[in-house]
């Protein structure tokens, strides 16, 4: 077995790792944590510290670590087929048998599944179909898609530019021209703050319709959101938020994607967030939750209207030329149909919801009366501390403190619990595996007061 040494030095030395600071790391500055092995909700480095994961990873080990039976479909499948394509008609049985579990459980008016390998690589499928979409309608001008800033879809060009963070556009020459971005639902960060939850909701309608009038209906082709904000600060809409964006879109013809990426199979206590809330989209966007991350794999599931359209474009134009190596790959798929399968047995959508509401409402009872917790927020597995330094005015820190990285440090090493610092703004974020027990919660919750006190007193 190699050194921790030697293996530290091969990773400063080869590894360039995503999302990191390059030159801190380089620096050896930055931790080195090796995982090693892991087992229901915790997780265990090479050194055989035992750390509670209230992030399940980057929220996509829903299922929790460990499970034999993910494992055994997966060695299964890679013993009797390892690999063959989804090209021109082909398939597997554990591709089709998964797409078939996919549409049982999605909104009513989905019809096909296109699978991929990641979030991003699907919204950018998307992207792609509504564009061919548009083009067989004879509308090629409507193009553009509307995001929401502090929206998260994916780190590749369009992707990268769908998302609203600062951060994934700086220094990347993104947006693109044909994304254009919209007010976030966030009602707490409402510059007004004598604004109601409804004039909130009014205010964002109107943003977005201006924007439609500025820029032409003719020239939007989609609306892309996440059911509830997530990597921009896990935020729940405001209510009949989505009624009303949803009634600008029908009326301008502009078709809805809903990223289900975090919240699709079961975060949110329901089997989808566009069932939670009320979405009637025209593409739903899955991963993570899919496989529990247990193998790559995403998928695009297209609506009825949508698919329709796509199959008259293939009678005009020949093979949709859209396509990757590893679409539906066997191993991928025999993953999502263990997990989904798993899924149903445990009851782990309805755990999530219960639970879930056990921990936002202990959070809540917990820090709500510190003098620097302005919100706590969240809906099922999802939860959220929103970090003020004054709650009167609603005044935030500076940026350069770093609070939510410091209360996120301080968790991790007091109490052995990971949950994330947001990336913008001083937001700590939870997100666990859905297997998560009332006691589990119970120790998410001393942990994070007691990583509270320590850093803000
Ligand atoms: N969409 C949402 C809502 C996400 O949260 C993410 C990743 O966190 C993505 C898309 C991108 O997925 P991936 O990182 O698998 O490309």
């Amino acid at each position: 077995m190699l050194k921790n040494d030697q293996l530290d030095q091969w990773d400063r030395d080869n590894f360039f790792h995503p999302s990191t600071h390059l030159a801190q790391h380089a620096r050896g500055e930055s931790a080195n944590r090796v995982i090693k092995t892991a087992s229901g909700v915790f997780i265990e480095d090479r050194d055989g510290t035992k750390l509670l994961d209230a992030f399940a990873g980057l929220y996509c080990v829903n299922v929790g670590y460990g499970r034999q039976e993910i494992a055994e479909a997966i060695v299964d499948q890679a013993r009797e087929l390892a690999y063959y394509h989804s090209y021109v008609g082909h398939g597997t049985e554990a591709s089709i048998t998964l797409a078939k579990m996919i549409l049982d459980r999605a909104p009513k008016n989905m019809s096909k599944v296109y699978f991929g390998l990641g979030g991003s690589d699907a919204n950018e499928t998307n992207v792609k179909l509504i564009w061919y979409y548009n083009n067989i309608l004879g509308r090629p001008e409507k193009k553009k898609i509307i995001s929401r800033w502090r929206g998260y879809h994916g780190s590749g060009l369009v992707t990268g530019s769908l998302t609203g963070l600062e951060l994934f556009h700086k220094k990347f020459d993104l947006p693109v021209e044909q994304v254009i971005h919209t007010e976030a639902p966030y009602y707490f960060r409402r510059e007004d703050l004598n604004q109601t939850e409804e004039q909130f909701v009014a205010h964002c309608v109107a943003e977005l319709e201006a924007l439609i009038e500025r820029e032409g209906a003719d020239t939007i082709a989609a609306f892309i959101g996440e059911p509830i904000l997530g990597t921009g600060g896990i935020v729940p809409p405001p209510a009949g938020y989505w009624e009303a964006i949803q009634t600008v879109l029908k009326k301008h013809d502009i078709l809805l994607v809903a990223d289900e990426v975090v919240t699709g199979f079961g975060r949110l206590g329901t089997m989808f967030g566009s069932d939670h809330y009320g979405l009637e989209p025209d593409i739903i966007t899955i991963a993570k939750g899919l496989t529990s991350a247990y193998a790559p794999l995403s998928g695009s599931i297209v609506s009825d209207k949508v698919w329709k359209v796509l199959e008259q474009g293939t009678d005009e134009n020949g093979p949709i030329g859209h396509g990757w190596t590893y679409s539906a790959h066997p191993i991928g798929a025999a993953a999502g149909v263990a997990n989904l399968k798993l899924i149903d047995e445990l009851n782990l959508v309805s755990n999530a919801g219960e639970v879930g509401a056990y921990l936002n409402a202990t959070m809540a009872e917990a820090l709500g009366a510190h003098a620097n917790v302005g919100d706590i927020r969240g809906e099922g597995m999802l939860c959220a501390v929103e970090f003020v330094k004054d709650r009167d005015s609603r005044t935030f820190f500076d940026v350069a403190d770093k609070i939510g990285p410091q209360v996120s440090a301080k968790l991790l090493e007091q109490d052995k619990i990971i949950a994330r610092a947001m990336p913008q703004g001083d937001i700590l974020g939870f997100a666990p595996p859905f297997c998560l027990t009332r006691a589990e919660a119970d120790q998410v919750v001393e942990g994070t007061l007691r990583a509270v006190k320590s850093v803000l007193g």
